[in-house]
């Protein structure tokens, strides 16, 4: 199993030291392991002047998969587009055609408080979101401002060809086979053509997949119904923009952003795992950090790159058995509650493990 560490910026490389150390423990109970370091984002930017240098891409190229920490800074906020840190992310994606996003939400029972959702709205709660990555709005061409100032016009173009809607659904489906059986497609049909034809092949795909009930629901009512009853939903496959935003509007019903992982895949199931928090530049170098969403990234890794759940199941029970001791990073911490640093979270995870 080889695997690229990629740290990043910000509490990339804090909340990364304390995943390498339950992959070093991991190690040493025999599981064949090999790990390679490189720069990223702005990291890599300081050094080579590029957010995702050529060695990194062919070093995450040569890699099983990637444990991506967080990249970004107001330091950089400056760059031209093409030199900004988040730009290594976006390049990763594509080079490596990493093209499904699994985006867990789910509510440690030791964790029900911690949101700021009445426990009984989200105690339970399991869902799974599956975002397309590469296609959307983000990358759709013409893109741009032009026009003189008092007249200016900017504009991006939602794009999305059949295959990429196709292939992703067929994710969305295998994933609910997996799981609880019911998938719900979510677009802005009544509105945008591009998402027509989302719920159009969708339709034509679900006979495939007799045993997994489908629904549709409009993107708002999704966003509405996320925060009102979010334990109606199983997996949620939607587009790229969609489901960047619900998927963080989901994160926070499990009470931090700091607690949640996130796979990428290709194809034959190679991925990108990383938290889905950004760099929070904002208590960088204070060694308070929530290390876990980093871990249980790697938990995901073993699931669905190496195929040992049992693995998986061992991080995330560490995870589980940590929390349970009462040990909280300040994000999780509930008031009164003595904060602990992200090294003590690490080493109650080991511990556990
Ligand atoms: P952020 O996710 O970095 O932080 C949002 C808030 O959540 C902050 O208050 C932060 O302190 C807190 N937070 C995030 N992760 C935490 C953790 N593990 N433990 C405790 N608290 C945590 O989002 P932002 O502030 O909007 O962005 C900061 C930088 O990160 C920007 O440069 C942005 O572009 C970049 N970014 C990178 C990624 C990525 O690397 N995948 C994703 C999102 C944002």
């Amino acid at each position: 199993m080889k695997i690229a560490l990629l740290p990043g910026d910000g509490i990339g490389p804090e909340i990364l030291r304390q995943a390498v150390r339950i992959l070093d423990a991991l190690r040493s109970d025999g599981l064949k392991i090999e790990t390679e370091e490189a720069p990223v984002g702005g990291a890599a930017y300081d050094i080579a002047g590029d957010p995702l240098p050529a060695a990194t891409l062919a070093l995450a190229k040569s890699a099983d998969a990637v444990l991506f920490g967080a990249v970004g800074g107001p330091q950089y906020d400056a760059l031209p587009r093409d030199k900004r840190p988040e730009k290594a992310i976006l390049g990763l994606r594509k080079e490596c055609d990493f093209f499904a996003n699994l985006r867990p939400a789910t509510v440690f029972p030791e964790l029900a408080d911690a949101s700021t959702l009445k426990p009984e709205v989200v105690s339970g709660l399991d869902i799974m979101f599956v975002r397309e990555l590469t296609g959307d709005i983000y990358f759709g061409q013409p893109r741009g401002i032009t026009g003189a100032r008092g007249e200016r016009v900017g504009f991006n173009t939602m794009h999305y060809t059949e295959a990429q809607i196709t292939r992703i659904l067929h994710v969305g489906f295998r994933t609910a086979r997996q799981r609880g059986k019911r998938l719900c497609s979510v677009d802005k049909m009544n509105v945008l053509e591009t998402t027509q034809l989302w719920r159009d092949i969708a339709e034509e795909i679900a006979p495939g997949y007799p045993d997994v009930e489908l629904t549709h629901i409009l993107v708002d009512n999704c966003a509405m119904q996320l925060v009102r009853n979010p334990r109606q939903f199983d997996v949620l496959v939607t587009g790229n923009m969609f489901g960047d935003i619900l998927s963080d509007e989901a994160s926070m019903l499990t009470g931090s952003i700091g607690m949640l992982p996130s796979a990428s895949l290709d194809a034959n199931g190679k991925g990108l795992y990383e938290p889905i928090h950004g760099s929070a530049p904002d208590i960088a170098g204070k060694g308070v950090a929530n290390p876990l969403a980093q871990i249980l990234s790697m938990g995901m890794m073993f699931r669905y790159t190496f195929g040992l759940p049992d693995v998986a199941a061992r991080i995330e029970g560490a995870v589980r058995k940590a929390l349970a001791s009462g040990l909280r990073t300040a994000d999780i911490a509930a008031g009164g509650t003595r904060p602990c640093t992200t090294a003590e979270m690490g080493s109650a995870v080991l511990k556990a493990l």
